[in-house]
This record gives C-alpha cells, sequence and structure tokens, in this order.
C-alpha cells in the first residue's frame, strides 16, 4: 500500500477554498465571536522553552478519584526522562470530563505523586499553580482552545455539527445495515456542507452543536509516526470528523492534548497504549495545525498473572491497581518505586545487585531499554524488592516511618511502638546483620503482626508445642530453662545450658542423629527449642531466641514462661 503524509491545507481544493474563505470567517466570527486572541499571542506568551532541547514531559491525569499503578508507572518515565537530562517535568490535570470528576480528586492526585517522592518543576499543585506555562487544569485553558478552533474554523478545518443523539443512533444503524464503516465521515458528515445561513439560523434559534474537524484524510493511507518506545509506527490515516469541542463549548481529549501539548512545549508525550488507537486524530491535527510533532512514548499496560494466564489489571479485582492500597497496607514508597523500576528497564536488577547502596535516581534510565509488550506486575516479586528495601533501611528511618503509618492505621500499636524508642529500633534489627541477614518485614501491616510478639499486650500464644514432646517434658523443659537462666550468658553459654537439658531428657543434641535412629531418642534439640520459642514468642519461627530474650528483657521473659507452665 502506498504510504503518504498527507498535508491537510494542501488537498482542500483550491476553489472550495476561495469560495469559502470568507464564509469561513464569518463561521469563525459567528461561533467564537467572544474570542479576540490570536494563536500569535499564545505562540508568543508560552515561547519554545531555552532547554537545548532538554526532553519537557508531564502527566496528565484526570481527577477522577482513582489515582492508579499506571498513572505512578508513566510519572516515573517522565520524571526520569526529563530530570535525568535537565529538562523539565509537569503535572497537568485533564478535568474535561466533568461527569467523571470527584470532589477531593485532584488533590488527591498531588499527595500520591508527592507521596511517591515524584516531584514536578511545574504545574498544579496544591497551592495553585505554578510555571510559565500554564494554566495547568483544562478547564481553565478553555478561550486557548476556543482560539485555535476559531482558527481552525477560519481555514475551514472545522465546522459546528448539529446532530443529535437520534440522528447519529439513526446513521449507525443505516452502516451497520450497509456493512460501512462507523462514524461521521464523507458523505454521512451531514453538516459538512451546511451553509452560513443555515448555520447561523440554527444557533440562533438555540440549537446545541458540537465543533468537528474536517478530515480529509483516507483511510488507505499511512502514516509514519515514531514512538520513543515502540520505534517507528505506520497508522492509518484518520478520516473521520472527529469532535474537537463539545457542545458546552469544552474540548475532548484529542483536540486538548495537542494544544496544551503544543503550547507547554511538551517534547515526550508519555501515556499508555490505550490511546494508540487515537494516535492518527492527534497527527493529523498537529499536522492540521503546523504544529512539531511531540515524541509519542506509548507505555504498556500493566498485567498480572491469573492462574495460567495473563490478564490486564482490573480495577474491580486487583487492589494493587490503586496507589492508596500501598499507602494503607503500609509499603514503602521507595519498594514500589524500585519494584516499578524493575518492570521498566530490564537492566534496572542487574545495577542493583552491583550497587546496593546506590540512590534510585543514580540508575540511568532510558527509553530504549522499554518493553513493549505487556509489563508484567507480580506481587510475589513486588514484595521481595519490598523486603530487600525495607532490608537497606536503618532501623531509625524505619522506627519514624512505621509510626507515621501507625498512627494513621493502628493508633492503639502506635502507643505501644513510641512508647520506647531504644526498644523498638532494637527489635527492628535483631536477625538483621551478619552475613545471611533476615528479611522479616515486608510492609507495614505485615510488621505490625510480625512484632506484635514483642509487646506484652499484643503477644499471643499462634503455634501449637511440637507434638512429639509430651505435656511433662513440656513442664520440665521450661522449668528447667528458668532454674538455669542467667540475662549474663552470651549467646553460646545460653545454648549450651539448651542442649543440656535436650541431652538429660532423652532428646537428640544433634537433629541429625535423631534422624538417623530415630527410635533412640525422644525427639531433639529443635523440639526443645521449639518448646521455649513458642513460650516466648507464642510462634514457631521467630528470629534468634536468646536475643529476644535479652530484648524482652528477663523479667518479661520469665513472665511468659511462668505463664506458658501453667497453660494460662
Ligand atoms: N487524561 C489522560 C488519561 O488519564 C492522559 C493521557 C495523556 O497522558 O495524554 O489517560
Amino acid at each position: 500500500m502506498e504510504q503518504k503524509i498527507v498535508q491537510y491545507m494542501a488537498i482542500i481544493p483550491n476553489e472550495y477554498r476561495r469560495k469559502n474563505m470568507d464564509n469561513n470567517i464569518n463561521l469563525a466570527e459567528l461561533l467564537f465571536g467572544n474570542i479576540d486572541k490570536t494563536p500569535d499571542y499564545y505562540e508568543e506568551k508560552y515561547p519554545p522553552r531555552t532547554l537545548g532541547g532538554a526532553p519537557v514531559t508531564r502527566i496528565g491525569p484526570s481527577p477522577t478519584g482513582f489515582v492508579h499503578l499506571g498513572n505512578l508507572y508513566n510519572a516515573m518515565i517522565g520524571e526520569r526522562l526529563a530530570h535525568q537530562n535537565g529538562g523539565r517535568f509537569f503535572l497537568r490535570i485533564e478535568d474535561t470530563d466533568s461527569k467523571r470528576e470527584v470532589e477531593g480528586a485532584v488533590e488527591l492526585i498531588i499527595s500520591s505523586m508527592d507521596f511517591f517522592g515524584i516531584r514536578f518543576d511545574e504545574g498544579a499543585s496544591e497551592d495553585g499553580d505554578s510555571g510559565s506555562y500554564g494554566p495547568y487544569r483544562q478547564r481553565l485553558r478553555k478561550d486557548i482552545y476556543q482560539c485555535y478552533a476559531k482558527e481552525l474554523v477560519k481555514k475551514g478545518l472545522a465546522y459546528p455539527c448539529f446532530c443529535t443523539e437520534d440522528e447519529l443512533t439513526q446513521m449507525r444503524e443505516e452502516q451497520i445495515s450497509q456493512k460501512l464503516n462507523f462514524g461521521y465521515y464523507g458523505k454521512w458528515a451531514k453538516c459538512r456542507s451546511l451553509t452560513f445561513d443555515e448555520v447561523k439560523r440554527r444557533i440562533e434559534s438555540g440549537e446545541p452543536y458540537v465543533l468537528r474537524f474536517r478530515s480529509s484524510g483516507d483511510e488507505q493511507n499511512h502514516v509514519k509516526v515514531f514512538d520513543g518506545i515502540r520505534g517507528e509506527l505506520s497508522v492509518s490515516e484518520n478520516y473521520q470528523d472527529f469532535i474537537l469541542l463539545k457542545s458546552d463549548g469544552i474540548p475532548t481529549y484529542h483536540f486538548a492534548h495537542v494544544i496544551d501539548d503544543h503550547l507547554m512545549r511538551t517534547t515526550h508525550v508519555i501515556r499508555g497504549e490505550e490511546w494508540l488507537s487515537t494516535l492518527p486524530i492527534h497527527v493529523q491535527l498537529f499536522d492540521a495545525l503546523g504544529f512539531e510533532r511531540p515524541i509519542y512514548c506509548h507505555t504498556a499496560v500493566l498485567m498480572k498473572m491469573d492462574g495460567d494466564t495473563k490478564r490486564k489489571l482490573s480495577k474491580r479485582k486487583d487492589p494493587e491497581l490503586g496507589l492508596d492500597y500501598y499507602r494503607s497496607e503500609g509499603y514503602v514508597p521507595a519498594a514500589v518505586r524500585e519494584y516499578l523500576m524493575t518492570v521498566l528497564n530490564s537492566n534496572f536488577e542487574e545495577w542493583r545487585l552491583e550497587n546496593p547502596e546506590a540512590d534510585i535516581n543514580e540508575f540511568k534510565f532510558s527509553l530504549e531499554k522499554m518493553s513493549s509488550s505487556g509489563a508484567l506486575f507480580d506481587i510475589m516479586k513486588f514484595e521481595d524488592v519490598s523486603r530487600e528495601v525495607l532490608l537497606r533501611t536503618p532501623a531509625c528511618k524505619i522506627y519514624d516511618e512505621f509510626s507515621s503509618w501507625l498512627l494513621e492505621y493502628d493508633p492503639e500499636f502506635y502507643e505501644l511502638f513510641t512508647k520506647d524508642r531504644e526498644f523498638s529500633e532494637k527489635i527492628i534489627d535483631i536477625g538483621r546483620s551478619g552475613n545471611r541477614p533476615r528479611k522479616d518485614l515486608t510492609s507495614w501491616r505485615q510488621a505490625r503482626e510480625f512484632l506484635s510478639f514483642y509487646f506484652p499486650e499484643t503477644f499471643r500464644l499462634e503455634s501449637s508445642y511440637p507434638e512429639k514432646v509430651s505435656e511433662a517434658d513440656r513442664q520440665e523443659i521450661l522449668g528447667r530453662y528458668l532454674d538455669s537462666f542467667s540475662i549474663e550468658d552470651d549467646s553460646a553459654a545460653w545454648f549450651q545450658k539448651i542442649r543440656d537439658i535436650t541431652a538429660d531428657l532423652g532428646y537428640a543434641v544433634k537433629p541429625k542423629d535423631f534422624k538417623k535412629n530415630p527410635e533412640l531418642y525422644k525427639g531433639s534439640v529443635s523440639d526443645v527449642s521449639a518448646v521455649i520459642r513458642i513460650a516466648v514468642t507464642g510462634r514457631q519461627n521467630s528470629p534468634d531466641l536468646w536475643e529476644i530474650c535479652r530484648a524482652l528483657g528477663e523479667a518479661e521473659m520469665r513472665a511468659r514462661i511462668s505463664r506458658a507452665q501453667t497453660n494460662d
């Protein structure tokens, strides 16, 4: 198929243009009499940025009340691309669809991005907007869109359409019955050929209308578009007279995107792949308006494994899609970013292994290392990354962050945890040093459960005692442990005492001896230790018991053993 890029202005026949020029100017005045600025005014007001070609990127979330992982994913790309290369990164609120807007949604977007450490150089912020390319909220830009809409009308590239819902439905039915493409195009585009007088009459009589683009594209033509992630794409030219302004004068996404990203001088439009299908409309508009196209970067949709099948993360089924999930579950922002970076750039994990302590921003992010097929979000892997990140986090920082989470989500435990900072930092660090440090903490919610046994108020017997140990032996073990315990003992002396109890009661000191000759023993040292461990921690698994006993202090430890003796 022949591939060519069509110049939209050029294909409108001269004769038509001459005849209609006056009409178009009159029509532009009729529709947009209130608009006195010209595109030149805005071009001057928002001049090309002087950044020596460094990237200018943005996110453009809609204030629907749901901020999702995809928003953060795209924000990280934009933020890295700009900040790594001396560019600018901004936040634009895409609030043209007031039906979907919920109260407080803008604040939610701002605070979510802030929570995840995404810093904007300009754009919408809590105390209004900052930056010289604003306003950064689309609803405040109505005059700007209308100015360009007026220009398109003047050039014969846009026209008002009065078709009602019913008429459009009827048109669609006819198209179905004739097995034709749906939509407003060619001979179906009834309002394309309305005379000026007709338009004037209908407007004066108060008929609502939308403004449509007059497309001269042909589905058979292909347009080449460079995508920063996917490389060169070839898309069918748009032939539909799509809507530029809705009946309330507010633009559609398509028109707002083109005007905003041009005037805000965005160099890279990073957005989800769901916009690929309307890309032909966007490039057509950029070309028709004589704007330089940005580099589009369409990111892969986030997927997850569901059994053996891969599917899109769904708002309804997967709470992990919403950013508020991470906050309320107490996953640290650094872990979420760290994990997303492993999804974003295939070489990140290798870099991290080589630079375990480095700041994530020292990693050189690149678009070339991004995959264009579905990005797999694996919650298990994310949790592994979270554990690694928390292991690298010093206890004093964990204390601070965990405390603020507790204050919001579990005030009762907050009281316990913050009573003695020294104690709390000590228990966080138990088992975290040495060659094989434990990775006990994953999230704050899990940490709250995990650390609960250290506090008398939340201590509970969670595991049952080993079956191999009789009730009488259990009493014996606990009694002898209490009698022999000394807080002065080092770890070796402490363990020797447990071994002595083990041997005296007929259990194997070495578990492998028990395995070899089970008939000779009642069990092994692991069973004896388990009894003490369960009495002290309530659990079968815990960090080093000697360290735990020391951290709890002698009195508390003795109290727990005594309680276990009475089965209380
Ligand atoms: N408002 C659009 C969305 O929420 C933004 C797409 C874009 O970044 O251009 O999907």
